[in-house]
């Protein structure tokens, strides 16, 4: 029989910087300084992420273009793999992204795009844990309180039924 399901999640929005926590500040204002970095000739759309680990290190990172389009790679999937390549074992807690154009930084919050909600999420899999997004900009915070609520009935390695260590 037929069943009529919802799936639903609750985040917090917040007006300014100063109402958030401190850790969490100090990661947007992290992801922040990475959008700086960022290499965005073509969109001119700069994206800086910056990830808290467990043991409280942040690493950062940022868009990068290329003549090749697809060749480009996000802030967010930049961030992550910075962590997991030079930090492994220290499972990401928190995710910040900041974004800003030609003028200035974006009035309204930056999600992640599909490709990288299919890696963070993998990310909190992978270490069993939540991580938190932070989505900072000029007007408002949003805090998102699991990666995988912005992915729902995402495909995962448990759906592929290996054993993976
Ligand atoms: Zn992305």
């Amino acid at each position: 029989m037929m069943k009529s399901k919802n799936i639903s999640f609750t985040f917090s929005e917040y007006e300014s910087l100063e109402e958030i926590d401190p850790c969490d500040r100090e990661l947007v204002l992290s992801a922040r300084k990475a959008a700086e970095n960022a290499y965005a000739p073509y969109s001119h759309f700069k994206v800086g992420a910056a990830v808290r680990l467990e043991s409280g290190v942040v690493v950062s990172g940022s868009n990068v273009e290329n003549a090749a389009f697809p060749s480009g790679i996000c802030a967010e999937r930049n961030a992550l793999a910075n962590a997991s390549s030079n930090h492994p074992g220290d499972k990401p807690v928190a995710l910040a992204i900041m974004a800003a154009t030609s003028s200035g930084l974006t009035e309204d919050t930056v999600s992640p795009c599909g490709n990288c909600r299919q890696v963070i999420a993998e990310e909190e899999i992978r270490n069993g844990n939540k991580i938190r997004v932070i989505l900072g900009s000029r007007k408002k915070i949003r805090i998102i309180e699991s990666a995988g609520d912005l992915l729902p009935l995402q495909f995962n390695r448990n759906d592929l039924e290996l054993t993976l260590h």
